[in-house]
């Protein structure tokens, strides 16, 4: 039996307020679709709180830039459909272009501060269209919970802040980052990769495994470790747009680590954009920062 595929914005609708009627919980999935692990593992994050899970798969023009990737970016929807089924997915909300931005639509959601770090001031407007989007499937679904993947850092803390200022019913979750054998973060578009560039993107996990160790060994100096990782992603001829030490919640810049601090890095292997990030957490914590956290 096969999940049934709703493209309407009453279709799905009247299908959850069904499932709430008998007393289900729903959870929703965003996704853009060319299913990974990294993807099914949020559906089995959002079944541990939810009764069905309703997953979106909606290639979003604007959270694209001009330069990017939308005509090319990868999709395979009869794919898709088999994966998020035997990953126990109830229903695939992959909506017309139409219902999700109606003709003359100029309505966009933006936030004032947390798109000005990491990748906001690198993808002009990307953010104002993933909160957009978020923000209409949230209203066409009416989920319970909605789960998003952490390997999207900047990406969860913005629908979380944005559910909070709101006032969504919705309950955002995170699940963690999910990683091929050898470490690479999954990702729809690590298929762009040559073979020669699959080898050299490990440089990302080695200097987030490098960028740990450091702290464990008690350098704090976020200086000293950007060097160390600059060294790693220089020799693999990885392009670096950025290596960021950010607050974990504010995102905003930290100079040492004297509390948990995301490390992100962003950039380019070829044409290839990959992201990827690790909380790292210093030993030892004085009784202050664990108060604090
Ligand atoms: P995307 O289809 O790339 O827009 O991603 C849809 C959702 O899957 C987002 O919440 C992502 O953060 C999440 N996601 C993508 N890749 C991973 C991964 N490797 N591990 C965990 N979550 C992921």
């Amino acid at each position: 039996m096969n999940i049934p595929v709703l493209r309407t914005v009453g279709e799905i609708r009247n299908l959850v307020r069904s499932w709430k009627q008998d007393g289900l919980r729903v959870g929703l999935v965003p996704t853009m679709g060319y299913l990974h692990q990294g993807h099914l593992a949020l559906v089995q994050h959002g079944l541990r709180f939810c009764d069905r899970i309703v997953m979106s798969i909606f290639v979003n023009p604007t959270q694209f830039g001009p330069n990017e990737d939308f005509d090319r970016y990868p999709r395979d929807e009869h794919g898709d459909r088999a994966k998020a089924e035997e990953a126990g997915v109830s229903a695939l909300f992959c909506p017309y272009l139409n219902e999700m931005y109606p003709a003359g639509a100029e309505t966009y959601v933006s936030l004032d501060r947390l798109p000005h770090h990491l990748c906001g001031p690198l993808r002009p407007g990307h953010f104002r269209g993933v909160a957009t989007i978020c923000t209409k499937l949230f209203v066409a679904v009416e989920p319970d919970v909605a789960v998003f993947g952490e390997k999207d850092y900047q990406q969860a803390v913005i629908i979380k802040r944005l559910a909070l200022d709101l006032l969504l019913p919705t309950r955002i979750e995170t699940a963690p980052i999910v990683r091929e054998s050898d470490g690479l973060a999954m990702s729809s578009r690590n298929v762009y990769l040559a073979p020669d560039e699959r080898r050299r993107a490990l440089c990302i996990v080695q200097a987030l495994d490098q960028a740990e160790l450091s702290v464990k060994r008690g350098e704090y100096d976020v200086r000293k470790i950007r060097l160390q990782i600059m060294a790693l992603l220089n020799s693999a001829n990885f392009q670096v747009d950025y290596v960021d030490f950010v607050h974990p919640d504010t995102l905003e810049n930290e100079e040492s680590i004297g509390s948990p601090t995301i490390v992100a890095i962003a950039g380019f292997i070829g044409k290839t954009r990959l992201i990827d990030n690790r909380l790292l957490i210093p030993p030892n914590p004085t009784d202050d920062q664990k108060r604090v956290w």
